[in-house]
């Protein structure tokens, strides 16, 4: 290989780097925590490898951390002695964005125009390239643990990067800015440790400050103070989880939460606790403020990071969450496992089963704390537990079906949108059944691809005229959930576009039930014709009890597919077969009454209008698009 190789940025990284430069961030200060964050993260990477690494565990260097300046030359350098990267690590991790990461990027940087750009980088776990906003040239130079030889990456952003050979004394990574004029601010000394107290005081390894190009007539009592100021470390190093609450700061949780999350943007919410009991242990949790790759990427990582006294063992740790938990962040620290554990190991794990179960129900505790703090908001304030819910509400839903110890609990905090309640307001199974009206014994629910479909679905008229409630499940995961939240409060959930479904009291059912019966035999003829003409689509047709001022609707047999789960079923690649459903007449709707007396094409036309705007009413396609565009002129034309 030559000495050095020139390369071209991926167009992605192009565009990022470009955005860097023309961003108008204020706080470009953060290029620092991104730095001694990675600095950090490579020395947990090392101290983890020598658990398993005899050599490097016999050595066992003095980890740390070093920023050097020289003044004279206007560089800044951030070192670690960490696990450092090879020639093709290099390239990989500062040359391209993670494949899996470059469209989502790229979708992201279109809609975004760059406005909030030092939040994209964090989202897509590019923080290096902070480095760029101070600096206009980088240069890293790295040798990696076990490995052969240094390597080094330079580029000044415009022409692309360079990679070749270089030399380094130990191992570890060192990365050199060569800043603009405008940020020289950063050689200072003072700016310098005011940066780190302010960001990275709790990062594990001590952080030092050393000048490069010290003055040659330096006087010997000023070469004594620096070196003795020098060789102290700018940050206090202590393990957050490990502080009393009332010790740390807000600010200081932020800046935890973002050196752990690369989340450019304040946590929600903290959870500071220690479990105590069977197994102890120290966690730090949060709650991010907006879902993030998760949104993006379906293999983001998830879970929490672990550390056994003191000592990383990985992050990421999936096992200490139950997956519908898996937007919480933070640290579990415990005594209580052994040092050499693999992730294999700790999968099935008594102990680690035992931190789960503590910390997903310390978790739900913290829930449950912010919905009733909610309650206190004042108007026009959005509490936190609405934003969390409007994050997050879709994925802790998961967990009615698949954590069954907490799923009543879970059902404590689910909220959904409703017909008696205006756009935007939910309301939780609580207030539901609170609001039930006289005699009603079920909690109904209807499922919509769209609030706007549920609002105006004629299923839902009847139980409005007599004034019961119906939730609107309008989230994808909802009906698959319907059939796991059973009961609330001993009420049972009922599917008010499915099976039978009667309103009013006992009387009033009687009564319906008998009208119809009779109005049965007049309109026979016209059930007849329209199962008839409808033979491929409909089980059954008959009449209503459900609709109030609508001619008919469609529903579910009792055990039938609904039509969103069959479309979900087909686009699963499962072959569902084709569900037949029922056609609701409203014996009492003067519609029905007129085309008792149609005949002929004249009946068939009429009967699929009808059955065309029984779909389009509940978001469903029409299977004959241009037949009903034709029909509904020729009626108009007639009108
Ligand atoms: P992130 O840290 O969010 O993954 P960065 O752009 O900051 O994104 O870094 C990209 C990758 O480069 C890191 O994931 C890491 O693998 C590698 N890296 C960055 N800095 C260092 C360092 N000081 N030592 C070793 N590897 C590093």
């Amino acid at each position: 290989m030559p000495q050095t190789q020139k390369r071209e940025f991926k167009a992605e990284i192009a565009q990022m780097l470009d955005l860097v430069v023309n961003s108008l961030y204020s706080k470009k200060e953060i290029f620092l925590r991104e730095l001694v964050s990675n600095a950090s993260d490579a020395i947990d990477k090392a101290k983890f490898k020598a658990l398993t690494d005899a050599a490097l565990a016999a050595e066992n260097p003095e980890w740390g951390i070093e920023i050097a300046v020289d003044v004279g030359a206007g560089t800044l350098m951030v070192s670690d002695n960490g696990i450092g990267m090879d020639l093709e690590e290099l390239e990989r991790n500062l040359g391209t964005i993670a494949s899996s990461g470059t469209k989502a990027f790229r979708q992201a940087l279109k809609e975004d125009k760059g406005a909030d750009l030092p939040e994209l980088i964090g989202q897509f776990g590019v923080g290096f390239y902070a480095a760029f906003m101070v600096a206009d040239k980088v240069r890293v130079v790295s040798r990696r643990r076990g490995g052969e030889g240094a390597f080094m990456w330079e580029s000044d952003m415009t022409g692309g990067y360079t990679v070749g050979e270089s030399e380094r004394d130990g191992f570890g990574t060192s990365v050199m800015l060569h800043l603009r004029d405008a940020h020289k601010e950063f050689l200072d000394e003072w700016r310098i440790r005011e940066l780190i107290k302010k960001y990275s005081d709790f990062i594990a390894y001590p952080v030092k400050f050393r000048r490069i190009d010290v003055p040659a007539d330096e006087k010997e009592e000023d070469r004594k103070r620096r070196e003795e100021s020098e060789s102290k470390a700018l940050n206090t190093m202590t393990a957050l989880w490990k502080r009393a609450k009332k010790d740390v700061k807000d600010e200081e949780y932020a800046e935890f939460y973002k050196h752990l999350t690369h989340d450019w943007k304040e946590p929600l919410e903290k959870i500071p606790f220690s479990g105590e009991g069977a197994v102890e242990f120290k966690a730090l949790l949060f709650l991010p403020r907006e879902a993030g790759m998760e949104m993006y990427m379906p293999q983001t990582k998830k879970g929490l990071s672990l550390y056994v006294r003191n000592v990383f063992i990985g992050d990421d740790m999936e096992m200490l969450l139950p997956d519908y938990l898996r937007f919480v962040k933070g640290v579990v620290d415990s005594a209580d496992l052994p040092l050499n554990v693999s992730r294999e190991m700790l999968q099935d794990d008594a102990v680690i089963a035992k931190i789960k179960s503590a910390v997903t129900s310390k978790i739900l505790s913290a829930l449950e704390d912010l919905k009733k703090k909610a309650a206190d908001a004042k108007e026009g304030e959005t509490p936190a537990w609405r934003t969390f819910w409007d994050s997050f509400g879709c994925i802790l839903k998961e967990g009615i079906h698949t954590d069954y110890a907490n799923a009543e609990r879970l059902k404590k905090l689910v909220m959904y949108p409703s017909a008696k309640n205006p756009d935007g307001k939910l309301i939780s199974l609580e207030e539901y059944v609170k609001d039930m009206a006289p005699g009603q014994d079920s909690i109904y629910f209807l499922c919509a691809p769209k609030i706007e479909n549920a609002r105006v679905a004629p299923q839902i008229e009847q139980a409005l005229r007599h004034k019961c409630d119906v939730l609107f499940f309008c989230d994808p995961v909802d009906e698959w959930l319907s059939e796991s939240l059973r009961e609330f409060d001993g009420k049972k959930f009922v599917d008010i576009a499915r099976g039978d479904v009667q309103f009013g009291t006992e009387t009033e059912r009687e009564a319906e039930k008998s009208a119809n019966e009779k109005s049965a035999v007049e309109l026979k003829p016209l059930m007849d014709a329209v199962k008839a003409r409808l033979e491929a689509d409909l089980a059954e047709v008959r009449l209503s009890t459900r609709l109030a001022d609508s001619p008919c609707c469609l529903v579910a047999t009792e055990n039938g597919l609904s039509p969103a789960m069959e479309r979900m079923m087909r686009a699963m690649n499962k072959s569902a077969p084709k569900e037949k459903r029922v056609l609701e007449l409203n014996a009492s709707h003067p519609l029905v009454e007129k085309m008792k007396g149609l005949s002929g094409a004249e009946l068939d036309d009429a009967v699929d209008l009808l059955y065309a705007q029984a779909l389009v009413a509940e978001g469903s396609p029409v299977p004959d698009p241009a037949r009903f565009g034709k029909l509904l002129v020729s009626l108009m034309l007639k009108g």
